[in-house]
């Protein structure tokens, strides 16, 4: 055989091989991508349903009081202040129709920030700094049924269990086994303070605008509150995490049909 015969067989099949390898790789990258962005949240709903309720106020106690010792202290309100607010939480929770959550407002104040975050089981805190955020009993419920919202769908459920697969999926991986417990500890304090994904902030928003219209006709509050943490708070750690943008939150609710 010709020797550049030779030369250009051997050059197409290195080619081949180069197409055969990268092909490879993207049916991996596409398969991990299908496995965290649709298995692993099938997952997690499915593992998270399953989970008996005490292991649900176990989280809620565990995790209250990791973030009492490290970043919240005593809320500065006033109890008549704290009274108000907590009839309004009740008239918000009032028609669950079963009782699944044991729904509980905590008032704290977190360094000055605005925020408000629901655990696990239906425990809400909300911080004095987002109190004196809302203008009035409509923005504070707006707020409230955001949180409420991410409760009804078990989003924070499903966040931890999703990230404790991620943790043991990688410590598996790693052979790193006896870090596991770590690892789900771990995966239950991100699975709380990360920002939930676009679509459960969506599903959040969606619930609380449809129930502030059932109870006060329009959702007008909901956005007042979006835009007033739009430009007064751009802090990536605060309420209302930077994705989606609150512009297209505001356009979302905006369609909702009073
Ligand atoms: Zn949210």
């Amino acid at each position: 055989m010709n020797s550049n015969l030779e030369h250009r067989i051997r050059k197409e099949k290195q080619k081949q091989w180069l197409w055969i390898a990268m092909s490879a790789l993207l049916v991996v990258l596409f398969a991990s991508y299908q496995l965290y962005t649709q298995a692993i949240p099938y997952l997690a709903q499915k593992i998270a349903v399953a989970i008996p309720q005490p292991v649900y106020q176990a989280v809620d106690k565990h995790t209250l009081t990791t973030l009492d010792d490290t970043e919240l202290s005593k809320t500065q309100l006033s109890e008549l202040k704290q009274q108000e607010i907590s009839t309004l939480f009740s008239q918000l929770i009032d028609n669950k129709r079963e009782a699944q959550h044991v729904y509980t407002l905590e008032f704290r104040n977190w360094e000055d920030q605005a925020n408000a975050m629901a655990l696990a089981n239906g425990t809400i805190i909300i911080t004095d700094a987002m109190v004196a955020l809302a203008a009035d009993q409509q923005e504070l419920s707006a707020i409230l049924l955001h949180e409420i919202g991410h409760i009804e769908h078990n989003h924070v459920m499903e966040s931890i269990v999703s990230s404790s697969l991620v943790f043991v999926g990688l410590g598996v991986i790693l052979g790193d086994v006896t870090a596991l417990s770590d690892v789900l500890l771990q995966g239950t304090i991100i699975g709380i303070t990360q920002s939930y994904s676009k679509q459960a902030e969506l599903e959040a928003d969606k619930y609380a605008s449809e129930h502030l219209i059932a109870q006060y006709g329009d959702h007008n509050a909901m956005s007042a509150v979006f835009q007033k943490l739009a430009t007064e708070n751009q802090d990536e750690s605060s309420w209302l995490s930077t994705h989606p943008s609150f512009d297209e939150r505001i356009e979302k609710i905006q369609n909702t049909e009073p």
